[in-house]
């Protein structure tokens, strides 16, 4: 069994197959998925998608409430009430987020995203939920990392997910140290032969912080890259990280699976 982390089944990409999408990702035996809000229409939708009940009811979806870092304008007081209202009225809901900081593509001032990273951290800190982490820096800037690591030490108790992760062994190691709760995510980039810093880190992880995710529709593994991306590929993405790690895709799957569950409460 493997448990897709962080998958955006509310994307336009989905509208017309959803249905096999989910099927094929209960054929591959990935059994739980999180399907993670990006702005307020994609958390609203994350919250219906996981009150669905569904024939068979394999793949289990869960889901987020968050703002990405390009929409961070939209983190308005309002609207961080709502995702606290419908926490509290959904259990399904596991993780906030995502949330963080993208300097790279800097689609809102940094001011406006480490506003909208501490709104998430504190509602994270009051409801008792981990925090789906997106971050990325502009190229040769270490930034992003450096505000990013200055939030975590304000929130010493929120647990949080490093989505995507696509840093330096330096970082992964400073973001572990800094708590217990911390894990780290590999999502398809793992599988790019170019990814060299990111497959260096999948290998030195410890065995209880490592979970795996698509981020569907993107980011597909290089076995099918060009296609769009779902969660059924995150098998792929397992057997590289399996390999990379030499142990069997049956044990990395088991150990993967193991945290994501004990992290996201699922
Ligand atoms: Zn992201
Ligand atoms: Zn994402």
């Amino acid at each position: 069994m493997l448990i897709d982390t962080h998958c955006h089944l509310m994307e336009p990409h989905f509208k017309a197959d959803l249905a096999s999408v989910i099927e094929r990702s209960a054929l591959a035996g990935v059994l739980k998925l999180v399907n993670i809000g990006c702005h307020l229409e994609a958390s609203r939708d994350s919250d219906r998608m996981c009150r669905e009940v569904r024939d068979g009811g394999l793949p289990q979806i869960f889901g987020s409430q968050g703002i990405h870092p390009h929409d961070s304008n939209q983190t308005t007081d309002e609207v961080m009430a709502e995702f606290l209202r419908v926490i509290r009225e959904n259990s399904r809901i596991v993780v906030v987020g995502e949330t963080g900081l993208d300097y790279f593509y800097m689609k809102q001032p940094k001011e406006v995203q480490v506003a909208s990273l501490r709104k998430h951290m504190q509602l994270a800190q009051e409801v008792n939920l981990p925090v789906s982490i997106h971050c990325r820096d502009a190229a040769e800037s270490f930034e992003a990392r450096e505000d990013m690591l200055r939030m975590l030490s304000e929130f010493p108790r929120v647990r949080c997910v490093m989505h995507c992760f696509s840093q330096d062994r330096a970082y992964a190691e400073e973001v572990l140290a800094m708590s217990a709760g911390h894990i780290l995510s590999f999502s398809g980039t793992v599988t790019y032969l170019s990814a060299d810093e990111v497959r260096q880190v999948a290998v030195m992880v410890p065995s209880d912080r490592v979970v795996v995710e698509t981020d569907c529709p993107y980011l597909t593994p290089q076995v099918f890259r060009g296609k769009r991306n779902e969660p059924a590929f995150v098998v792929e993405t397992a057997k590289v990280m399996a390999a990379l790690r030499g142990e069997s895709f049956e044990k990395f799957s088991e150990i993967s699976s193991a945290n994501a569950e004990r992290f996201f409460g699922i």
